[in-house]
Parts: structure tokens; C-alpha cells; sequence
């Protein structure tokens, strides 16, 4: 629009004015304009997404985060926490540009991405940690207990804490946390996250159940942040040992549903 109008004040003073005054117009406003054009156009320029490691693994793998997004809307995605549970993987490699292709998520959401909290597990093909504790246990939430594999106290777990202080750095508006359930797939919430549940529900098709519905899960994820800390958080149970590929379509406009919000 802006080349428009320069464009049509360079031809008024090509076929109206003296040579004298198109020379005006030339020395002056054009070249400002292209050098404000070209800061424009270096703004702009993307820069690549870069990972970055906020702590080790017990066996020394990095967990990394990525952040994408400038908004006041904070997101937080964890792509696993037990390392048997990996049928969020592909989504949580897709997530990036998928958010970044959906229109106005950078300016309204600031999205933090977290590839997986148990790598070591990851590996082995473990539930827990490489010291055999739950991490989803290690929590310093009120229901905390202190036992075999839930770690003598609350983020005595490097993975844990790690995780735990970028949750506190971030004051997540919606997080979600992928893990997958033995013949059962469906969204589960913790603390004021009931809304967010059901809209993730309606966008996938995946049941919205209540934690207070399943086994009691002290010292978890859930229980810290939903109901210590009292924010919204989102479990997404992938059915075990589906396809990772059809669960990110499945799921994809409900990820981004609750993760960029109205
Ligand atoms: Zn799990």
C-alpha cells in the first residue's frame, strides 16, 4: 500500500512539476521510504527456532526447551514424562510449525515447548527415571509420599526439578502434558482447567475425565500444579501403542485449540 502511494506521488511530480521539483521529491521522500522498506523487510526475516537445554538427565541428556511466540498468553507443552509413554513424540515434533502456521499464535501466545522430561526413560523404554523413580511422583504437591519410586522428597529428581522451576518461570496460563493408557485414550484436567478440557473434548472426540475419576496419583505433575498451585493443567492420554502419526492428526486442532485459546 505504502509502495502504492509513493508510487503515485512520483508520477504527480514526473508530469506536473519543473525538473527542478521532481528532483525534490527524488533526493527526499523515495529513498527514505526504501531504507524504512528494506528495516521492514529485515525485521521480518524469521529467525530459526533454536532449542535449549535447562538441565541434564541423571545420566546427563539435556532436556530441551524450545520458545516460540511473543504473546501474553502462556503455554507450556510437555512431550512425555514417562518413557514408555512416547505416542505424543510426532506431535510434539509437529507442534512448532504447526503453531507457527496457525494465524496471529505469535503475537497472541508465548508457547514453551518442552521435547520430553525423562529422556533417560526414554531411551531404555522405562516408566521412570534412570534412578527408578516416577517423576510424575516427585512433585512437592500436598498429597506428596515419600516412598520407592516416588524419590525420598519432592524434586530430589534433576528431571523434576528442572521441569518444576521452568513451570514457575512460565506461570502457565495451559499446559499440557502427553503420556498414553492401556486400552483407554482421553484428556484428563487438574486444578481450573475444566473449560479448556472440554473444548480439547469437542475439537478431538477424546472424553474429558476428572482426576478425582482415576487411581490417586500423589506427588504428580497434575496434583502439584492444578491443585497446589492452583493453575490449569491438561493430561493427554494417547491410546498405548497407537500410531503417533494418526494421534497427531487426531489431536492437532485441539492442541492448538487450548494452546493459543480464544
Ligand atoms: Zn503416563
Amino acid at each position: 500500500m505504502r509502495a502504492v502511494a509513493w508510487f503515485l506521488v512520483l508520477a504527480a511530480g514526473c508530469v506536473s512539476g519543473s525538473p527542478g521539483g521532481v528532483q525534490k521529491r527524488w533526493r527526499g521522500q523515495p529513498a527514505n521510504a526504501g531504507a524504512s522498506r528494506a528495516e521492514a523487510v529485515a525485521v521480518a526475516v524469521p529467525q530459526p527456532p533454536t532449542w535449549r537445554a535447562i538441565g541434564k538427565s541423571v545420566e546427563g541428556r539435556p532436556l530441551r526447551v524450545l520458545r516460540l511466540g511473543h504473546g501474553p498468553r502462556k503455554a507450556l507443552w510437555v512431550g512425555g514424562i514417562h518413557g514408555d509413554e512416547r505416542e505424543g513424540a510426532i506431535a510434539t515434533a509437529e507442534l512448532p510449525a504447526a503453531f507457527l502456521a496457525t494465524p496471529g499464535a505469535v503475537d497472541k501466545v508465548t508457547l514453551t515447548i518442552l521435547e520430553d522430561a525423562n529422556p533417560d526413560g526414554s531411551v531404555a523404554g522405562t516408566r521412570a527415571n534412570r534412578n527408578g523413580v516416577d517423576l510424575n511422583r516427585n512433585y512437592p504437591a500436598k498429597n506428596y509420599l515419600p516412598g520407592q519410586g516416588r524419590g525420598d522428597k519432592p524434586l530430589d529428581q534433576p528431571e523434576a526439578k528442572a521441569l518444576h522451576d521452568l513451570v514457575l518461570a512460565v506461570r502457565p496460563d495451559v499446559m499440557v502434558v502427553a503420556h498414553a493408557w492401556r486400552g483407554d485414550t482421553f484428556i484428563n484436567f487438574d486444578g481450573p482447567a475444566e473449560r479448556l478440557a472440554e473444548r480439547f473434548g469437542r475439537a478431538s472426540g477424546l472424553r474429558v475425565k476428572p482426576s478425582d475419576k482415576i487411581a490417586p496419583t500423589p506427588g504428580s505433575l497434575g496434583s502439584w500444579v492444578g491443585h497446589t498451585l492452583r493453575w490449569p493443567i491438561l493430561t493427554l492420554e494417547y491410546l498405548r501403542g497407537s500410531g503417533q502419526q494418526e494421534n497427531w492428526q487426531k489431536t492437532k486442532a485441539a492442541i492448538l485449540a487450548v494452546l493459543v485459546g480464544d
